[in-house]
């Protein structure tokens, strides 16, 4: 049964951060460009990505307005891609944000992670990193396409994982080929000494959408949940299910707050070429301006409506649902753009699963 006080708090403070929609975090899709080719890629890039990189003076000029609104709440800059290391820039990149009084961090897949790329964005003030690790070594080099990408994000994570004030994570992206792995992925985990660890499941999107065995079964859904609810018992390490999908019965156990998409409250993106959205896997359909176009802080004072009034989402399995009210409709990266159901609703895959 769910906490009813919780519930009731958790509502409320949703619907504040949906009426104040204070942006504190903003990715920026720096290339398209990557450096391995992962079966499960979101946004289905590639080492010759056809469009260039965002040229980083074009992304600066474009966010230094929200300094405006940034004084009582300081804005991270999750530097994402594509692969942000193929930026040769990326520590002048970081450096310029945080002479402007941007935080950032970066989502990487550690493969060209170097003890010289790592001095060099320590230096250039990055205050976060999340390196992907997605199985045991042969597991996670079949996903990631590349024979030489599980020890290269170990090391990776053997240089992060020690560096006092870096925030840092390790995300895995779960799958019938890893499922069975994730208890001997944890001991690995522990004996590394990494102290966060979140799981997620691979969403129908990008290169994703053609790769259906990826997905979990319903029944594989409820192993991945037990074994988190499990695993958060175990105090060598913070595990926590990611913000992809309410979780039905499983909610407030196998996360530390309650299932909130903050997709266009909180989250804003501005993608490679130049569009404005939340979060960078959400569809085109989504988009709400482009920073060539639009002033970006006009367009995240007073667009973003489909994100922050999710009534269009009551459609499809979301329509019936008892838990609608907690859950709004799940993420908004499983919408497709004609908007008729969420495409990974965990706690719809979960009512499916026989006893
Ligand atoms: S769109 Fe997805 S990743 Fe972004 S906040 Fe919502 S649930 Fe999380
Ligand atoms: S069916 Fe819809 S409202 Fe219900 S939990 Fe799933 S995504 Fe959320």
């Amino acid at each position: 049964m769910p906490n009813k006080f919780n519930q009731f708090i958790h509502r409320q403070f949703r619907k504040n951060e949906t009426a104040l929609h204070e942006l504190n975090y903003l990715f920026w899709e720096c290339t398209r460009r990557c450096n391995i080719k992962c079966l499960h890629c979101g946004s289905d890039c590639s080492a010759e990505a056809a469009a260039e990189d965002m040229p980083f003076d074009d992304f600066l000029r474009a966010i230094l307005p929200l300094q405006k609104v940034s004084a009582r709440n300081s804005i991270t800059i999750a530097i994402t891609g594509g692969e942000p290391l193929m930026r040769k820039d990326l520590a002048r990149c970081g450096r310029a944000l945080r002479e402007n009084g941007f935080l950032w961090g970066i989502v990487t897949n550690g493969y060209a992670y170097t003890q010289e790329v790592h001095a060099k964005l320590l230096a250039a003030g990055m205050g976060a990193i999340t390196v992907s690790l997605d199985g045991l070594e042969p597991t996670h080099n079949w996903l990631r396409g590349n024979s030489g990408s599980f020890v290269r994000a170990v090391n990776a994570l053997k240089m992060i994982r020690s560096v006092p004030g870096l925030a840092y994570d390790v995300v895995t992206c779960v799958n019938p080929r890893n499922i069975n792995e994730l208890p001997a992925l944890k001991e690995f985990l522990i004996a590394e000494q990494i102290k966060a660890w979140r799981l997620c499941t691979i969403a129908p999107i990008g290169r994703a959408a053609e790769n259906g065995d990826l997905r979990l079964s319903p029944a594989e859904v409820k192993q991945l949940m037990d074994f988190i609810v499990d695993a958060r018992k175990d105090t060598r390490m913070a595990t926590q299910f990611s913000c992809e999908s309410h979780t039905g019965q499983y909610e407030q156990k196998v996360r530390d707050s309650c299932f909130f998409c903050h997709a266009g409250v909180n989250i804003a993106s501005v993608l490679q070429d130049g569009s404005i959205s939340a979060c960078p896997n959400i569809n085109r359909h989504f988009v709400q301006g482009n920073i060539y176009q639009d002033n970006f802080l006009d367009v995240w004072e007073n667009r973003f409506d489909v994100m922050r009034n999710r009534n269009w989402t009551k459609t499809g399995p979301c329509r019936e649902c008892s838990d609608y009210k907690d859950c709004l409709g799940g993420a908004m990266h499983l919408w497709k753009e004609n908007q008729d159901a969420n495409q990974g609703c965990i706690r719809h895959r979960l009512s499916t699963v026989t006893a």
